[in-house]
């Protein structure tokens, strides 16, 4: 019997989604996908005192900018909600006195004073102070108290925090993962984590282990700095006697040079984002760039992270999403950690731009020229899209090239000083009377009527095909000048042709 396949995205509401969260999302939904299964968004909001107002939300708008919607949460529905954690207090607190009643955890009642003092003894005798197996019979729990002691503390309503109990004597873990495979590790190093707080509250540990088992999650698709926590996981399942689900633990993303994990601050460096959209910080107001606002297609953008942790084995790197889900496989998955290279991240939006229809792009280059292009013709944003796609990495670089809106008003001086000689104004004006006499005036007709003058005069292209773009454009690069006569017509070449001959002359 196959058990279903179902899978979770649980971020806590902290802040913004790092793009890393979003990877693990984006793998979460093509593992789903590939195998029938069920996507789930799981919210774990148990520590009250990171929880940062809006950024549910967040996760949320994310996630559908983004394609990769959940099949079942709180929004979408789903027969084992609610899925946020905080709502579900009833069920850890029913299930960590299963564990308190047959041993695998215990009441503490020490204060944080006085763990702290036994961390600061031990540190001051070099050594390493955890509350463990070796340390707990020195504290106040359940395990070392007496009976009439433990009675008089719970009457008189002494805050306790409940731990996981590891075993007395050391035993081997075993941590099965999909993309690293066997990982053993000894409980002689664990502590006992606590697992409910002295607010009754569960601590991530628990409420993971119970949610995961409660809403039949079948893998744990999850970042590495999960990993360390696996091995108590696995306890914990079976303490409660439950089956384990599988995991897998995916490589972190490292900042571009390969030294340590991406963070925000490479990003403020680097000028590039790491949240997929902009986000304002409710507390400080500072804003951090997004890649939706830096003009990134969603498409690009989830492309770029596919790859930033697995790779298909050939040298395909374009993946429609219907593509990456018929790809996609944990086992090709990357062990060690995925540099992130914001160039090829430039690098895919491009490609995007550049493929299918362009003019699909004909109403969002409109509403990134903000109002310059609302009267324009379909025909004119198809010309433009035409001549600049090929040249830009993002849509709003397009609106950005002032000559197309204005003549231009100052002229390349390097340029000017090398290819304007005494003779070009005469070339430009005997073009001028060419470009008059040409109907249609289309880009072909224009080029084989340049091509035509130029035989006649004797001219190579470069001395009249330079000053001719400088009088049209005020630059030295860009599209081809035929395309860009043609989009601006007769009328308004001419009348560019002549002032940049007035101005420059
Ligand atoms: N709430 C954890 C996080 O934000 C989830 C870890 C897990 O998937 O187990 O990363």
């Amino acid at each position: 019997m196959n058990q279903p396949i179902r899978v979770r995205f649980a971020p806590s509401p902290t802040g913004p989604l790092h793009m890393g969260g979003v990877r693990t999302a984006l793998y979460n939904y093509l593992f789903a996908k590939k195998h029938g299964g069920t996507f789930i968004l799981r919210v774990e909001d148990t520590d009250q005192t990171r929880f940062v107002p809006g950024a549910e939300d967040y996760i949320r708008q994310s996630l559908a900018w983004c394609g990769i919607a959940p099949d079942e949460g709180d929004d979408e529905g789903g027969a084992y909600g609610p899925y946020k954690q905080s709502e579900r207090s009833a069920l850890y607190k029913r299930e960590i006195e299963t564990l308190l009643k047959n041993g695998q955890a215990y009441k503490a009642f020490d204060t944080p004073e006085s763990m702290a003092a036994k961390r600061l003894e031990a540190e001051s005798a070099g050594n390493v102070w955890q509350y463990d197996a070796s340390t707990r019979m020195d504290m106040r729990n359940t395990l070392s108290m007496d009976p009439a002691e433990i009675d008089e503390l719970e009457k008189s309503g002494q805050p306790y925090t409940v731990r996981f109990k590891m075993p007395d004597a050391p035993i081997e873990v075993a941590v099965h993962d999909e993309i690293r495979g066997e990982i053993h590790v000894s409980t002689h190093v664990l502590d006992d984590k606590v697992l409910m707080k002295t607010d009754g509250l569960p601590t991530y540990h628990l409420a993971n282990v119970v949610d995961d088992h409660h809403m039949a999650i079948s893998h744990v698709i999850r970042g590495e700095e999960w990993l360390p926590s696996a091995p108590l996981h696995v306890l914990l399942y079976q303490a409660f006697g439950w089956e384990c689900p599988r995991f897998a633990h995916l490589p972190l993303i490292l900042k571009p040079t390969g030294n340590g994990k991406l963070s925000k601050r490479d990003g403020d460096k680097g000028g590039f984002p790491i949240f997929p959209l902009a986000w304002t910080d409710p507390v400080s107001g500072a804003t951090s760039l997004g890649y939706r606002e830096q003009g990134y297609l969603p498409e690009a953008f989830l492309n770029m992270l596919l790859l930033l942790g697995w790779s298909s084995g050939d040298d395909e790197e374009l993946y429609s999403l219907d593509q990456a889900v018929a790809a996609f496989d944990l086992g090709r998955v990357i062990k060690s950690g995925a540099r992130f290279n914001p160039d090829k991240a430039r690098w895919f939006n491009e490609q995007y731009l550049r493929t299918g229809e362009t003019s699909r792009w004909i109403q969002p280059l409109r509403q990134a020229a903000n109002g310059q292009m609302d009267e324009w013709s379909e025909t004119q944003c198809q010309k433009v899209l035409d001549m600049f796609l090929e040249r830009v990495q993002f849509l709003h670089e397009i609106p950005e090239t002032t000559y197309l809106f204005d003549a231009p008003t100052a002229f390349d001086e390097k340029l000017v000083r090398k290819k304007w000689k005494p003779e070009t104004a005469g070339y430009l004006t005997e073009l001028a009377a060419v470009l008059e006499g040409i109907s249609p005036f289309e880009s072909a007709v224009i080029e084989s009527e340049f091509k035509a003058f130029l035989e006649r005069k004797e001219l190579g292209f470069g001395a009249v095909l330079l000053p001719f773009r400088l009088v049209l454009t005020g630059t030295g690069g860009g599209p081809s000048m035929f395309d860009f006569a043609d989009f601006l017509g007769k009328e308004e070449t001419l009348r560019r042709l002549q002032a940049g001959v007035e101005a420059l002359s």
